[in-house]
C-alpha cells in the first residue's frame, strides 16, 4: 500500500501505510482485549468468550470511501488561493490534492472549485484580517444503483456572497452530477463546522442515498454514515441479529433520520425511531414515507427519558431494542429503562467500544441477586478503514429466571444442565 504523502501533517489516518488485512487484524484484536475482560469479570467462562466473538466485517473499498468530505481555503506561499486541511495542531492550511480515504470525485470538484474562485474575484476568507469570503467547502454524495449525486456546501466567513449566482451557475454547467448547491454562513472564530443561517443557491437543497433499496435525504448538516458499502453490511448485520419476527415491536433508539428502523420495518410488527436532533427526526418522517414504510413513527427527545416515560405508563413497550447512541454510549436513565422494560432482545450498535464496555458492564452485572441479560454474540464492523475506529454490533438476549449466574461453554449463558 502506498504511503499517503500528506500522513504527517493532515495525521487523519492513524493506520495509513498498514495493509488492510493487518488493519483489520488489529481491531479485532483490539475489540477481543477491550470487551472480553468486562464478560470475564461478569461470570463468562474463556472459552464462552471466544466462541462470542465474530470475525470483523472489513471493506470491500477500503480506499475513497468517505461520502463526506471538507476542504478549507486559505493561502499558499505565493498568495494562491489553496485547499485541503489544517496542518495537525495547527492552523495552517496543507494543499491537498489527493486523499486515500475520501470520495476521489469529491475531491476533484473541491479543486476544481478552487480553480473557479479567481475568474469569479472570490478569495480566501482571512479569519485574522476578515478580508475574503470562501472559507470552506463540504461536498456530500448520495449514492444510488445507478448513479451519484453532489451536494456542495460553500461556507463564507462573511454574511454576503458577492457573484454568488453567476459562479454557482459555472459551477453546475461545468459539473452536471452536482445537484444541489447551499451556501452556508459560519463567522464564529477557529470553526469547521456549519453555521446556523443556510440558503439553497441550487437544485432541492439535499441529495439522495439509497441503502439497501431504501432512498434517504442527507441535508448539509444532517448524521450520515459516511462509508456506504459498509453501512449496508452494518445495518443488514444488525437486523439479522435482532432475528425480528412479524409480531416484534421494535425501538429504534438514537435513531438519526430513521435509517436503521426504516430498513427494520418490513420485517417486524412496527418500529419506533427515538432521537434528540428534531431537524434528524423531521429527515426521518420524510424518509419513511418517501419509502412507503407505514408501520413506524418517530419521537423526538431523549431516548433514556422516553423509554423511562414507556417504563412508567406500561404501554406498547418494545420486545426489540435496537440502540446506536452516539462516541459517549448511552445514558443511566435509558439503561435504567430497559432493565425495567426487559426486552427480550437488545442490538447495541456502538462507534464508541470504550462506552459499549462500560454500558454492557451495567447490563450484565446482576440486579437483586439476577442477571437479566447475556451476551449472545459481538461482530466488530470497519467503517471506518485507515483509522483506528471500529464499530461493534453486540446482541444481548433476556435472561429468563430460572436462569443462574454462569456462563458457559456452548450454552453460553443457560444453566448447566438446563
Ligand atoms: N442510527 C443512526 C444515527 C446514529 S448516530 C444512523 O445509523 O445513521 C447517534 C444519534 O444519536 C445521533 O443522531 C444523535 O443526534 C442522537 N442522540 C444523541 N444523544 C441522544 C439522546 N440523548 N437521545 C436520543 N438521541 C440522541
Amino acid at each position: 500500500m502506498n504511503k499517503c504523502k500528506y500522513a504527517k501533517v493532515c495525521g487523519g489516518c492513524d493506520y495509513q501505510g498498514l495493509p488492510y488485512e493487518k488493519q483489520l487484524n488489529k481491531k479485532q484484536r483490539a475489540m477481543e482485549n477491550l470487551l472480553a475482560p468486562v464478560l470475564l469479570r461478569n461470570g463468562y467462562e474463556k472459552e464462552a468468550v471466544s466462541l462470542l466473538f465474530h470475525p470483523i466485517i472489513g471493506a470491500d473499498e477500503p480506499y475513497g470511501y468517505r461520502n463526506k468530505v471538507h476542504a478549507v481555503f486559505g493561502r499558499g506561499r505565493n498568495k494562491k488561493t489553496i485547499c485541503g486541511t489544517y496542518e495537525k495542531g495547527s492552523h495552517w492550511v496543507v494543499d491537498i490534492d489527493t486523499c486515500q480515504i475520501e470520495n476521489a470525485h469529491a475531491v476533484e470538484l473541491i479543486r476544481g472549485i478552487k480553480d473557479m474562485m479567481p475568474s469569479f474575484k472570490l478569495q480566501p476568507y482571512d479569519e485574522d484580517k476578515k478580508t475574503g469570503t470562501l472559507r470552506h467547502v463540504l461536498i456530500r454524495v448520495g449514492q444510488q444503483a445507478d448513479r451519484e449525486e453532489y451536494m456542495v456546501v460553500l461556507v463564507t466567513g462573511t454574511k454576503t456572497f458577492p457573484g454568488k449566482k453567476n459562479f454557482v451557475k459555472a459551477i453546475v454547467d461545468k459539473y452536471p452530477e452536482i445537484t444541489t448547491v447551499v451556501w452556508n454562513i459560519n463567522d464564529k472564530k477557529t470553526s469547521m463546522g456549519l453555521g446556523e443561517e443556510e440558503e439553497v443557491l441550487f437544485g432541492p437543497g439535499y441529495v439522495t442515498d439509497e441503502l439497501l433499496g431504501n432512498r434517504f435525504k442527507i441535508s448539509p448538516k444532517s448524521f450520515y454514515q459516511v462509508h456506504h458499502g459498509q453501512t449496508e453490511k452494518l445495518y443488514s448485520a444488525a437486523i439479522a441479529a435482532a432475528k425480528l419476527q412479524p409480531t416484534d415491536v421494535v425501538l429504534d433508539a438514537y435513531c438519526g433520520t430513521g435509517t436503521i428502523g426504516i430498513c427494520a420495518a418490513p420485517h417486524c410488527g412496527s418500529v419506533v425511531g427515538v432521537e434528540l436532533n428534531s431537524a434528524a427526526v423531521a429527515d426521518a418522517k420524510e424518509n419513511a414515507k418517501k419509502n412507503g414504510i407505514e408501520n413506524i413513527s418517530f419521537r423526538a427527545g431523549d431516548a433514556g427519558e422516553y423509554l423511562l416515560r414507556q417504563a412508567a405508563e406500561g404501554k406498547n413497550l418494545p420486545n426489540v431494542v435496537i440502540m446506536d447512541p452516539p462516541r459517549s454510549g448511552s445514558s443511566k436513565e435509558f439503561i435504567q429503562a430497559l432493565q425495567k422494560i426487559r426486552p427480550e432482545r437488545i442490538v447495541y450498535v456502538s462507534c464508541g467500544p470504550q462506552s459499549l464496555a462500560r454500558d454492557l458492564g451495567f447490563l450484565l452485572r446482576p440486579k437483586h441477586g439476577q442477571r437479566l441479560y447475556r451476551v449472545e454474540s459481538l461482530q466488530p464492523c470497519d467503517m471506518f478503514p485507515m483509522t483506528n475506529h471500529c464499530e461493534m454490533i453486540c446482541l444481548l438476549s433476556k435472561l429468563h429466571e430460572a436462569h443462574c449466574n454462569r456462563y458457559t461453554k456452548g450454552n453460553h449463558g443457560r444453566k448447566i444442565g438446563e
